[in-house]
């Protein structure tokens, strides 16, 4: 018998649980898949955006592994908190994998950040997502411009929504404040501006072309921006991804070219320049230098022009360019925190590792491993956490013969109550979803989530 536990219930964490009961070189596998949340499913459940329906449905292939007889999922139990720290848990588990993501926002360190008005897109994330640490935010919508820093596909994600109407939201399972506000969103223009060029921007093609597809609203793209692009002249060094963002991002800056000489008829997306109600405006070479504020509050950015510097960076050029916005979301990727009793790389925000064995003082530590971004920074789409996850187990299977040789509790969970902490069950889980079907009967709508901590333990204990 080997007794493994997974810390975190996101991709990265499931795909580790499935990945031990599949192997068959130890029969006897059992996992405990732990999370801070009484709720399974990381950034499945609280990234993924509502209207991405179709990656959202990858929640049921989770939930056949969680539901696996040899899998149990322990929800509400945070490691680090309550001394249930990595030691007590290799005292627990012959081998814990630590699937913990990476929970902090980047900072773009620029005088005027922290303004009113000036928020991380991770934050904005998790408040339509309805995590429930995000329960107290609000988000003011009743400016007409909105600033998005970054061309990754979380600025893509934030940008469609805030240009998406409410209306196509309500059959999602978004919260209903959030739902709220954004019928009530005064945002008529959204900004995603790139420091570099559209040759180097993170976006996926799939996710770009949204843009377009938005009803009521049509996407623009500056001439002038793509002229300082050199990857236009020779894009046959580019990946393949970059080219094909090329092409899009070239159809909308010829769509402008022709709307401006045809005297504004056509437009791009199915919105045209008489009838759409929301413009996207992507914007390139221009780096955040300053947010600047009126009465505390972000009215503008400043924004230095930069210029292509051969070697696949951009330099300043010493221009300026001021941008409206009543909103600013910074979406300039993700960083892992440390967890207090793990080793931890401050500058790549990684667990230190080897194959997804954890290092101490660069010596591979007995039972204890990482997968997913914690193990290799936050890059990859969701599926990316196969191949990782697979690599993790497969490191830990070399090692099981080892590990299994010590003594643990048979009751892992009893010893965690023990401890003063509350563990919510599978069970506890399938009481919030009745509870979020219910709370969606009542709004009129689908299933709608619950967006706040007592909302979801209250639900979680309706069963025990
Ligand atoms: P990302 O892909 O790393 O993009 C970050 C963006 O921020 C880049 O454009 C980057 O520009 C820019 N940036 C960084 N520092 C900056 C600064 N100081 N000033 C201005 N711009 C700056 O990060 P992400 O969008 O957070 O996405 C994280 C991961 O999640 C990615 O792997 C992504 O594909 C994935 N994801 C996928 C989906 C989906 O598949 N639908 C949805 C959401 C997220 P530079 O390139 O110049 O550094």
């Amino acid at each position: 018998m080997l007794r493994v536990a997974v810390v975190g219930s996101g991709p990265s964490g499931v795909y580790t649980a499935q990945s031990l009961v599949q192997q068959s070189v130890v029969p006897g596998v059992r996992v405990d898949v732990l999370d801070r949340l009484p709720c399974p499913y990381g950034l499945v459940r609280y990234g993924v955006a509502p209207d991405h329906e179709k990656i959202k449905s990858l929640q049921q292939n989770l939930r056949a592994v969680l539901e696996d007889d040899r899998v149990e999922f322990i929800g509400n139990v945070e490691v680090g908190v309550r001394g249930l720290t990595p030691a007590r848990l290799l005292e627990l588990y012959h081998a814990v994998v630590y699937c913990v993501g990476a929970a902090r926002d980047r900072r773009l360190g620029v005088p005027g950040e922290d303004l009113a008005g000036s928020h991380s897109a991770t934050d904005f994330v998790s408040w339509y997502s309805a995590h429930p640490d995000a329960a107290g935010n609000g988000f003011r919508l009743d400016g007409r411009s909105a600033v998005v820093i970054g061309v990754g596909n979380v600025a893509v994600d934030v940008t469609r929504i805030l240009a998406r109407g409410a209306d196509e939201l309500r059959a999602t399972d978004v919260p209903q404040a959030a739902l709220a506000a954004l019928a009530a969103s005064g945002v008529r223009e959204v900004h995603m501006v790139g420091r570099r060029g559209p040759g180097q921007a993170k976006f996926t093609t799939k996710e770009l072309r949204e843009l377009g597809a938005l009803p009521g609203t049509r996407v623009e793209v500056e001439p002038e921006d793509l002229a300082l692009d050199p990857s236009f002249a020779d894009p046959s060094a580019l990946p393949a991804v970059n080219r094909r963002n090329l092409e899009v991002v070239r159809g909308w800056a010829t769509d402008a070219a022709d709307r401006s000489g045809a005297g504004d008829a056509g437009g791009s997306g199915d919105a045209g320049a008489a009838e759409a109600a929301r413009r996207i405006r992507l914007r390139f070479f221009l780096r955040p230098v300053e947010l600047l504020g009126e009465n505390g509050r972000v009215a503008a950015v400043r924004f230095e022009r930069t210029e292509p510097d051969g070697s696949g960076g951009v330099r300043g050029t010493g221009r300026y360019e001021e941008i409206e916005a009543q909103l600013v979301l910074r979406a300039v990727g993700y960083k892992g925190v440390a967890l207090a009793g793990l080793p931890f790389d401050e500058a790549r925000g990684t667990v230190p590792n080897e194959a997804g064995r954890v290092l101490r003082d660069g010596v591979p530590s007995a039972g204890e491993y990482v997968a997913g971004w914690i193990k290799r920074g936050p890059t990859g789409v969701i599926g990316t956490n196969r191949p990782c996850a697979k690599e993790t187990v497969t490191s830990l299977l070399a090692d099981a013969a080892e590990l299994a040789g010590r003594p643990v509790p048979a009751d892992p969970v009893g010893a965690l109550r023990d401890q003063g902490l509350e563990p919510v069950a599978w069970r506890g889980w399938l009481s919030i979803e009745r509870a979020e079907s219910a709370l969606g009967l009542s709004l009129g709508r689908g299933r709608v989530k619950i967006p706040d901590w007592a909302g979801l333990r209250t639900a979680a204990r309706e069963d025990t």
